[in-house]
């Protein structure tokens, strides 16, 4: 999901009236990091390859609600506000065309559920509790059931719960070692805490239009790196079942493009949402949000120059290790790669450039909404749900810096951003008993999509 607010450093005059009610309450001076709970202050020592690394203990959410409340257009500054004011996290903010309502999902730390229900009352919102305790929902989301791992002796995954780094990386050598006339899986760069960044390569054979994914942006966004590993296993181990999309194309997988993000999830604090690199001028706030990172259009809306917002852009595009091995392997493969894919979480929705502004649309969007057509309404078709399709910008509120708008930059006609499952009732905290069908249904999608695009790539371009 790609969060709450945004600040920027100017805005233009003619701009201002219009984006004045969407981030009256987000100037720089005021942007503050969403309070997060203090955690015990012990310390545990973490060995990982050879790396020592300091990491506190969990910390807790017990207490903290979220809420989804009806808002009147009018009325988002004042929503938008709470976060200042009183400590809450907006978790989304979706857009109804029709209603012209915004529907808010928002975490609230029990400090500040008074003074939110307050508001809630004060301006006659509609709204719900959704989760009573969040902490209860993560231990649900955590808990580790046996399973029984007879059958599969070679490697830990399962669609059965969320995994830990390792096992995916076990499972993405397995199916190397197993399948090697299929798959290769490549090492395209470092993180900030030297973990390796791992993609695979499915291919059949050369001269063949690429698909490039990338899943787990978003450190606490988990069923993107499943929905990626799912995709993998698909296209893999049941290869017999749809020869078409390996006949077609080769594909190219990163589940994990936030590897250090990802583990901090697991081990520290399930809702962080950036990377973990080290910022000298702001030594307490760690990381840069990686979908704002990107160098094109690189903050012009939508992000922070805030180190301690969960929307920073970081001192510069492509400061991050993690974004310039994805933007390396792109340049590399620009004019092999037709489709670009990423995967984040949670709000059902199927995006299209550009994410940086909903004034202007690609010239090809109505090849990327016809296309994007057949996806949506063949994940409808196989479990009934429902996907919302349009703009990024028009959909949710403009972001600057994201991997999609990067590589359509680069001549890449495909790009899409799609938000996984589901629509607020538990956000981020998703069980895991809908990993497995939050990848099945995304990979119906995804055959359609590139059933649709093969036909569109083998006509000849009109001049
Ligand atoms: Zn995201």
């Amino acid at each position: 999901m790609d969060t709450t607010k945004s600040t920027t450093k100017t805005l233009p005059s003619f701009l201002l009236t219009t984006l004045l009610l969407l981030f009256l309450s987000t100037s720089p001076s005021t942007a503050s990091p969403f309070a997060r709970p203090s955690s015990s202050p012990d310390q545990q020592l973490i060995l990982e390859n050879g790396h020592q690394y300091h990491v506190q203990k969990p910390i807790s959410y017990s207490g903290y609600k979220l809420f989804k409340a009806d808002v009147e257009e009018t009325l988002v500054p004042v929503v938008d506000s709470l976060d200042v004011e009183a400590g809450v996290e907006v978790w989304s903010r979706r857009k109804d065309r029709r209603s012209r309502k915004y529907e808010f999902d928002l975490l609230t730390p029990p400090s500040a559920e008074m003074e939110v229900r307050q508001v809630f009352s004060e301006y006659n919102l509609r709204y719900q509790e959704v989760i009573g305790d969040l902490q209860s929902a993560i231990n649900m989301e955590g808990k580790d059931d046996e399973f029984f791992s007879w059958n599969r002796p070679a490697h830990p995954m399962t669609w059965e719960k969320y995994h830990s780094l390792e096992d995916m990386n076990q499972y993405m050598d397995y199916l190397g070692a197993e399948y090697p006339h299929l798959v290769t899986i490549h090492e395209i760069g470092h993180s900030s805490e030297n973990r390796t960044l791992r993609l695979a390569k499915v291919s059949t054979g050369p001269n063949k239009p690429a698909i490039f994914i990338d899943g787990g942006m978003h450190a606490r966004e988990w069923v993107s790196l499943s929905t990626a590993l799912y995709i993998l296993h698909r296209l893999v181990e049941f290869s017999w079942e749809e020869p078409q999309l390996l006949d077609r194309f080769d594909w190219y997988i990163i589940p994990a493009a936030n590897p250090d993000g990802y583990e901090y999830t697991r081990n520290h604090d399930r809702l962080w949402r950036k990377t973990r690199s080290h910022n000298p001028d702001a030594p307490f706030c760690h990381g840069v949000d990686a979908n704002r990172n990107f160098g094109y259009k690189w903050f012009t809306g939508g992000s922070s120059d805030q180190p301690c917002s969960s929307i920073y852009a970081g001192p510069a595009p492509f400061s991050e290790p993690e974004t310039r091995a994805i933007r390396d392997f792109l340049i590399q493969h620009k004019n092999q790669i037709k489709v670009y894919l990423a995967l984040h979480a949670y709000s059902q929705m199927w995006m299209l450039p550009y994410s940086f502004t909903g004034e202007v649309r690609p010239q090809n969007y109505d090849d990327l909404y016809n296309v994007s057509l057949r996806a949506v309404t063949a994940i409808n078709n196989a479990t009934g749900t429902q996907y919302r399709l349009g703009g990024t910008a028009e959909l949710l509120y403009p972001a600057s810096g994201t991997s999609g708008d990067y590589a359509h930059s680069l001549g890449i006609p495909y790009a899409f951003n799609v938000e996984l499952r589901d629509r607020g009732r538990y956000g981020f905290i998703l069980p895991k008993e809908q990993i497995e069908p939050t990848g099945y249904e995304m990979f119906q999608g995804l055959k359609a999509l590139m059933e649709s695009i093969h036909q569109k790539l083998q006509k000849p371009v009109l001049s």
